[in-house]
Formats: structure tokens, sequence, C-alpha cells
């Protein structure tokens, strides 16, 4: 039964309970009962009575519709709780649940059920949420993941078809459609490997080997390694002034060394030309160090910082197809800082730029 059904069946069930502040059965009953046993012996008593046989009808009325009603509320009204606290639990009731529904139970109030239902109620709403994220969030990736196959498969179907069509035995184009058929066929390699990390990075299967070591060294390594590209939009990769000052980090210097491509490789792609790329160090109250790249590029708009990190999302489909790769280089970086128990951030201006930050314990031993 689909459980908003079940909470509707159960709201409608619980709302012709009579609705009665903090009172057990017994006092419901006791209280009904002294409701009915005082007028009637009131009536009783003009017909002048003997004292004591006024007191033992009322004793009489009062004890009988005592437990008149107590019975009929058990088995009416408990019956009736019982059922939804079985409609909530779901599962067979164990020895336990039992003995609570026979014996505990009767002893709530019925405002204390109707704090167990609401409490319930509000567990499934967010449970009823949560299912209808994970399923956008599924459909979405799938969408996703579609139109990035998609685009290299075309293109390389495009170019297969011409070759074979006669471009194979023409030379001014041959060689140009083969290279651009190998350029589609590396973005889909790159596309499946970096799926495949991320599930492996998602399932734990990636261990970390941690090691200390200098994080400006790898930085200045990194930055080398990227000359050629920055030096295409004349874009100067330096350190901070003031950021010198060696600091020890422990993590996975491997992984880390990708996080560090990706963001600077980002920083250099999104960058304006003729800017700069700075990498920050920040020791953090002796624990972490804060590492921050930062460009001055175009930014991204505020509204998109909070899905930034989520598989391909981008938030300038255009622009970053031409520039960019395959959509997962930031979820990937997310990933890996956060297996290392950190956290990843992001602070952008349009027109001003970015600065993508993670932090890292500091050396140990
Ligand atoms: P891509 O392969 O598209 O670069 P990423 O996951 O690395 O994938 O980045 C996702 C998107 O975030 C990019 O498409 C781009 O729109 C935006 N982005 C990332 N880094 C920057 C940056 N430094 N400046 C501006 N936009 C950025």
């Amino acid at each position: 039964m689909p459980i908003s059904i079940r909470t509707k069946q159960i709201t409608e069930l619980y709302s012709n309970m009579p609705l009665q502040k903090n009172l057990s059965p017994q006092q419901l009953a006791a209280l009904t009962a002294f409701g009915l046993s005082v007028p009637i012996s009131l009536i009783f008593l003009f017909f002048k009575p003997e004292w004591w046989v006024v007191l033992i009808l009322f004793g009489l009325i009062f004890a009988g519709s005592y437990l008149l009603i107590l019975i009929t509320l058990q088995t009416f009204i408990y019956r009736k709780i019982k059922l939804i606290y079985k409609l909530i639990y779901q599962t067979k009731a164990t020895k336990r649940e039992e003995f609570y529904f026979k014996n505990i139970l009767p002893q709530k109030g019925i405002d204390e059920v109707r704090k167990d239902v609401e409490a319930w109620a509000e567990q499934k709403t967010a449970e009823i949420e949560l299912l209808r994220q994970n399923e956008n969030f599924r459909k979405e990736f799938l969408q996703n993941l579609s139109h990035e196959l998609k685009t290299p498969i075309f293109a390389i179907q495009g170019y297969v078809d011409t070759l074979l069509n006669g471009a194979l035995h023409n030379n001014e184009v041959n060689t140009r459609f083969l290279s651009n058929t190998s350029k589609n066929v590396d973005r889909l390699v790159t596309l499946l490997n970096s799926l495949d990390e991320i599930s492996k990075l998602e399932t734990g299967e990636l261990p970390l080997t941690k090691e200390n070591f200098i994080i400006q060294d790898l930085v200045k390594e990194i930055f080398e390694s990227l000359q050629l590209k920055a030096e295409e939009k004349e874009i100067k990769c330096i350190i901070k002034k003031g950021c010198e000052q060696p600091l020890t980090v422990f993590a996975d210097k491997e992984k880390i060394r990708q996080v560090l491509v990706n963001l600077t490789d980002n920083a250099i792609k999104y960058g304006r030309p003729n800017s700069s790329v700075e990498a920050g160090f920040y020791n953090v109250d002796g624990k972490l160090v804060l590492i921050e790249i930062s460009d001055e590029g175009d930014g991204i708009s505020e509204e998109h910082l909070p899905r930034l990190f989520e598989r391909f999302y981008r938030p300038d489909h255009t622009r970053s197809r031409k520039v960019g790769g395959s959509g997962l280089g930031l979820a990937i970086c997310k990933h890996i800082i956060e297996a290392h128990g950190q956290a990843i951030h992001v602070r952008s201006t349009v027109n001003v730029g970015s600065t993508f930050g993670f932090s890292l314990p500091v050396k140990q031993g």
C-alpha cells in the first residue's frame, strides 16, 4: 500500500477518536461514571429515601457505569489505536511489541498517541521527500549521461560514415577526420574513466594511501605541468604573497594532485586572458591547512553555487562544453576531499572571479 494512502487512512482513523487531554481510559471512565451517578442519585433523593440507600445506589451506578465505559473504551478505541500502531510499525509485532500493545499502550493518553502518530507522519514525509529527490537525481543523471555519450558518439559516427563513403581517399580531409575521430574517442574514454572513478570513490573501492608532504611543492609541480596551457591565455600561475612558508599535510598525494590539477585547470580554462591564478595556503589552528586556488575569471552566479559539485552540473552549458571536460571534475574533487574527512567549498562573484578551497589535516608523527 503506498505510504501516502496509509498516512491518510491513519489520520482519518485517528480523527474519529475523542480527543481528551492526557486522560487514561480509567480516568475517562471514572469521570463519565461520576457524571452519570451524581444526577441519577440526586433525582432519587426527591423520593426521600434513607441516606444509606442513596449512597448504595450511587456506588452501584458509579461502579456499573465505570466498568461498562471502561470495557467499551478498551474494546473499541484501544483496538483502533492498536491497529494504528501495527500500521505504523509495518513489521510483524515481536514479543516485546505484543507486550507493549497489551500492557503499556492502554496506559497511554490519547494525546501521547497523537504525538506518536504525528512523529511517524513527519518521518514518513521526510522519507518521501528524500525518495522524490533521489528519483529526480537519478532521472537527471541518466539524461546528462546520455547527453554526454551522445555528443562524441554521433561525431564519431559522422566522421566514420564520411570516410567510408569516399573521404578516406581524399588526402585533404582524411587525416583531419581521423584525428577528430580520435579526439572524440579520447573524450569518451575520459568520461568512462571519470565515471568509473566516481563509482569507485563512492563505494570506497579506492583506498587512500596517506603520507606527509609539503603542499606548496605539489602545487608548484602542477603549475609547471600546466604552464603551456596557461601561457596560451597569458595567464600567470603564482603562489600568493605571504603563503610561501612550507606547510606539510597528511593526505593521499596522488589524489590531492588530481584535485589540484582539476582546480588549476578550471581556473585557467575559465580565467580571463592576461590574468593570474593564485594559490593560497593557511594554517588553521595548527590542525588543518586550508588550500585555495583563485582565478580572475567570469565567476559563477550565486544560484549555481550550491549545485556546482554535483555530477555533470554546469552553470553555463555552451561555454563549458566548448572549453570543458566531462563535467565530472568537481564531483570527483568533492569525493576525494570528503574521503579525507574534509570539505571543499567555492566563493565566486560574477565578473570578478572564483576561489575554490579545501582543507587537509597537518602532518602526522
Ligand atoms: P568541466 O569539465 O565542465 O570543467 P567541472 O566539474 O570541472 O567540469 O566543472 C563544472 C562546471 O563548473 C564547469 O563546466 C564550469 O561551468 C564551472 N566552473 C568550474 N570551475 C570554474 C571556475 N574556476 N570559474 C568559473 N566556472 C567554473
